[in-house]
């Protein structure tokens, strides 16, 4: 522990479930009652932008009712005490995170509350819904959609994450089926650099065999445990 300084944490829906926000391979493999490839693929907007617009604007309204949990809480913690490099990467298109008080944090798979435009490739903070055909604030084309990376489409921050994996000493998973690249495969990428590995997450995952150590149980019982443990090493 003491040799720790710099740590990458990897979020996915995990962390967000007791938080009441669906999981992605919730009962019978779909996300909210909708197959993955009906509502997450550039194919599925091209073919029915009703539907996926309509999705995201339900995802987008439901933040309304649901709050960080004490997983969300004790990362933000860590992130306000922890004076090493640490970087949080999030698989999560909520914003709990953030509310939580999150800052070294990036969205590698886009966010809820943002806009992209298709035709100029700006992006606007969106709060509202967003129907098919709303014009660009910026170059008035008729393109925005919601700024989610759907398969098949190139994650963001790839640049900023490769290089903090580089550096860390210690990379953290947390609820995270580990099936969805290239997230999937930071545990390998971490493990090649020399850092410490360690799962959190309520099963075993696809990629638990990747990490030197593996917790399960409920995100909002493991983080703060973990984060507690690292901070009284802190003093
Ligand atoms: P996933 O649904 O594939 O896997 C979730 C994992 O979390 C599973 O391994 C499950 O065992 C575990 N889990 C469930 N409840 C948990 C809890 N209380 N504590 C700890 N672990 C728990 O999700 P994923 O791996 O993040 O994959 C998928 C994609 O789904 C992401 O790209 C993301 O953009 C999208 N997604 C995001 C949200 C969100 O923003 N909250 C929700 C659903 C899907
Ligand atoms: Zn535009």
């Amino acid at each position: 522990m003491a040799d720790i300084r710099n740590i990458v944490i990897l979020t996915g829906a995990g962390v967000s479930a007791e938080s009441g926000v669906a999981t992605f391979r919730g009962p019978g493999g779909l996300w909210e009652g909708h197959r993955v490839e009906n509502v997450c693929t550039p194919q599925a907007l091209f073919r029915d932008p009703e539907l996926v617009h309509r999705f995201y604007d339900e995802r987008r309204a439901k933040l309304a009712s649901v709050e960080p949990n004490a997983a969300h809480r004790a990362l933000a913690r860590l992130d306000q005490k922890w004076p090493g490099e640490l970087l949080l990467v999030t698989q999560n298109v909520d914003d709990l995170h953030e509310r939580a008080g999150s800052q070294r944090l990036v969205h590698m798979h886009g966010e809820l509350k943002s806009a992209l435009c298709a035709a100029c490739g700006n992006r606007t903070d969106w709060e509202d819904a967003l129907p098919p055909e709303t014009e660009c604030p910026d170059c008035g084309t008729p393109a925005l959609r919601p700024d989610i990376v759907f398969f098949g489409e190139m994650p963001y921050h790839m640049d900023v994450i490769e290089r903090a994996l580089a550096r860390a000493d210690l990379f953290v998973s947390i609820g995270t089926s580990g099936a969805v690249y290239p997230a999937a495969g930071f545990v390998q990428t971490a493990r090649h650099y020399g850092a410490a590995t360690l799962e959190l997450n309520l099963d075993p995952s696809e990629a638990s065999a990747w990490f030197g150590e593996s917790r399960m149980g409920p995100a909002g019982t493991l983080v703060p445990a973990w984060v507690d443990s690292l901070n009284r090493n802190l003093g």
